[in-house]
């Protein structure tokens, strides 16, 4: 760093923030080694006074912002995955319409007996098999409706497992983030 002494910069006489020593630096100087201790800081300039910081000191201020902006981000996805979840069955309901896909299932399945049982009836009437045949399909139809609609109540209520797995797993992390903060709060009062 270069640091010129002409007499229109003025130097300035600052303490190290970290041994105390005196230094003097050229006003306009930002960063400065102290000679003492080797600890690198930063100049700052208030309205009323000059102090130093140490450079180490900015980076912890500089994850603080990182962890700032991590809270952020995971407060956008909760609210994200919140809106979601509203949109979609509430969470609490994802139970409920496994029982109601387990219902339509059951329906289906006596449906398709009764469906199967007229078809055997009517063979036995000796009807022709045109009409057996209707209620078979219809028999058919309702089974596999009933296994597809079964199917999409189970894998809904996975999905929205996973979504609040994923929403507990956010708010773990922010809680952490919290604690973070606030230790380093309570340590920045206690210097
Ligand atoms: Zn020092």
């Amino acid at each position: 760093m270069r640091v010129c002494y002409c007499p229109g910069m003025p130097l300035i006489t600052v303490s190290c923030n970290c041994c105390g020593a005196p230094l003097k630096v050229n006003d306009e100087v930002r960063f400065v080694t102290c000679q003492f201790c080797n600890t690198q800081l930063e100049v700052t300039h208030s309205e009323s006074a000059v102090f130093t910081r140490q450079i180490n000191r900015i980076a912890e201020q500089t994850t603080q912002l990182a962890q700032d902006v991590e809270v952020l981000k995971l407060q956008n996805e909760l609210e994200m995955l919140d809106r979601g979840m509203q949109v979609g069955t509430a969470p609490r309901s994802a139970n409920s319409s496994v029982a109601g896909g387990m219902v339509a299932l059951v329906f289906s399945i006596v449906f398709a007996i009764v469906c199967f049982a007229i078809a055997s009836a009517a063979g036995q009437a000796g009807a022709p098999g045109f009409f057996a045949l209707v209620p078979v399909a219809m028999g058919v139809l309702a089974l596999v409706g009933g296994v597809v609609g079964f199917g999409k109540a189970v894998s809904n209520s996975g999905r929205q497992d996973s979504a609040l797995s994923r929403r507990d797993e956010l708010l773990r992390r922010l809680e952490e983030l919290r604690r973070q903060r606030g230790s380093d709060a309570s340590q920045k009062s206690g210097d």
